[in-house]
């Protein structure tokens, strides 16, 4: 038998007690259920348990996907990297997009589009640590691209999104996580508006939430082991 449900009910219990031990607003969380690499059925058996946002890293299982479940009123969060031969389809399909780390992809995002629906919900990608390896605009270049990224019509800029370096180590873990909201409140500060910190998985949960996480991305801890 599937697990999905009752992972979906101690995620969701977790998510209220660790709301309540740092002191965040009842419902400030939002779970994203990351279904990457794992098939439709499991999608609808989450949304049957009334999950609504779903997350997907690859444009074409996205694709395929929202068209197998046309029926569902999904919520879709593309949360992988972007490459430009893959935003038009992207722009057309999600509601959200989390990692966008460069001027050119958050344009054609924009321009791409569909004008009859709402602009394209946005966070930007911040490669907090500075990792070479890893995408993300790094903190200091963040202000330019968030002014040039909110001038876009077909877009909304809504918060920030990092993966932050894996670590056991729930001290460090924190710092990561307060690195990005602290970015977030700085631009806040300078007159932004943004509300949506994407940060959290399924081995920082918690650190996330004590750091003002307002979207968990959790795919094992739902969904098991991907393929
Ligand atoms: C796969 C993925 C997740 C989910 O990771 P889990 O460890 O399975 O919870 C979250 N965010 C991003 C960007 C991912 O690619």
């Amino acid at each position: 038998m599937s697990k999905i449900p009752q992972n979906l009910q101690t995620i969701g219990a977790e998510i209220a007690q660790y709301s309540e031990r740092y002191h965040r607003p009842a419902h400030s969380v939002r779970l994203l259920a990351v279904s990457k690499r794992h098939p439709a059925d499991a999608i609808r058996e989450a949304y049957d348990c009334g999950q609504r946002a779903f997350g997907e890293n690859y444009a074409q299982e996205m694709l395929e996907k929202a068209e197998e479940l046309s029926a569902l009123e999904i919520e879709w969060h593309f949360i992988g990297p972007l490459q430009s031969n893959k935003t038009k389809d992207v722009a057309a399909t999600a509601h959200w997009v989390h990692a966008i780390d460069r001027l050119k992809i958050a344009r054609r995002l924009s321009e791409q589009r569909p004008s009859d629906l709402p602009a394209l919900k946005v966070c930007l990608q911040v490669n907090v640590n500075d990792e070479a390896s890893k995408s993300g605009v790094s903190v200091a270049e963040l202000p330019e691209l968030a002014a040039q990224v909110s001038e876009l019509p077909g877009i909304k800029l809504r918060g920030l999104m990092a993966i932050p370096e894996a670590t056991h180590d729930p001290v460090q873990q924190r710092a990561n996580f307060a690195i990005l909201a602290k970015a977030q409140a700085d631009l806040n500060a300078a007159g932004y508006d943004l509300d949506t910190l994407s940060m959290g998985m399924s081995d920082d949960m918690e650190a996330a939430i004590a750091e003002g996480a307002t979207m968990v991305r959790i795919g094992t801890a739902i969904f098991g082991a991907r393929n």
